[in-house]
């Protein structure tokens, strides 16, 4: 099955489950929300809402509210050794707050403020039930699902210290969804590839296969020291060819497109503008 939270015309969101075509709305405000409240299965259609259109849906980022955002530093087994590094015995961790996520289509604002705004496709595993101390077989069993992230990067911002955190935090910088898939569609995730792309031209290409810490692993890893609750997202990690290593480096720039995509999870597009703020 799939999941999306999908913006409203009264100015809210709600919950919805893909149906061929169309997205049925639910009775819950987003995905997390249905989670938290036990959302296994189909979830329960909303009164009195109609179906809506894929094609003219609104997509939010498709758990909005997460209260915990963790991501994983180096994690694919290629681009750790392509960088001279040893592979890590523990996976490396870093935060990021629900406010950095933007929905599946939305425009990514260039921050006036960073000149080396960079892409990082990411596997995202989105929590279904809350779990501590988890074996890796319970924390198999707690993730509802997968979707797709791009952690959109501030490299100069994230480069001025030792922690990433700085160019990891822009507001609305980092698309998530459109949908969650459930592991009835994609099991595992396991073999899955993943790309981005930039105004068409393929930047990152890899497979989840090359995934050194595994979903699993990440989220029993992660639960020995803190409680990851339903609704929460953890992005799993990215690959190379990101534009900070590229001999020239290539940064995003205003009227760039940006494709992010998974094998049998879906795909994000999001134009690139100008800060306005600026
Ligand atoms: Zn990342």
């Amino acid at each position: 099955m799939r999941f999306a939270t999908i913006r409203t015309d009264d100015g809210t969101t709600t919950a919805a489950r893909l149906e061929g075509d169309v997205l049925i709305p639910l009775d819950a405000a987003d995905v997390g929300e249905l989670l938290a409240r036990g959302g296994e299965g189909p979830g329960l259609a909303r009164a009195g809402a109609e179906p809506v259109p894929v094609a003219g849906a609104d997509f939010a980022p498709v758990v909005p509210r997460p209260g915990k955002i963790i991501c994983v530093g180096l994690n694919y087994r290629s681009h750790i050794l392509e960088t001279g590094r040893e592979l890590p015995e523990y996976p490396t961790l870093f935060a990021k707050f629900a406010e950095t996520l933007t929905g599946p289509h939305d425009d990514i604002t260039i921050p006036s403020v960073s000149e080396r705004v960079d892409w990082e496709v990411e596997l995202g595993v989105v929590i279904g039930r809350d779990v501590y101390r988890a074996t890796p077989e319970e924390a198999k069993g707690a993730i509802a699902g997968y979707t797709v992230i791009n952690d959109v990067s501030m490299r100069d911002w994230q480069r001025r210290t030792l922690q990433w955190l700085a160019g990891k935090m822009f507001e609305r910088s980092t698309p998530a969804g459109p949908y969650l898939v459930t592991p009835g569609d994609v099991g595992d995730a396991a073999d899955l590839e993943v790309r981005c792309e930039v105004d068409g031209a393929v930047m990152q290409q890899s497979r989840t296969s090359d995934l050194l810490f595994k979903p699993a692993d990440i989220v029993s890893y992660a639960s020995q020291a803190i409680t990851l609750r339903a609704g929460d997202l953890i992005a799993t990690g990215t690959c190379g060819g990101v534009g900070d290593a590229r001999k020239p480096p290539v940064y995003l720039r205003p009227g760039n497109v940006l494709r992010t995509s998974i094998e049998g999870l879906g795909e994000c597009l999001n134009q690139c503008v100008a800060d306005k703020a600026s």
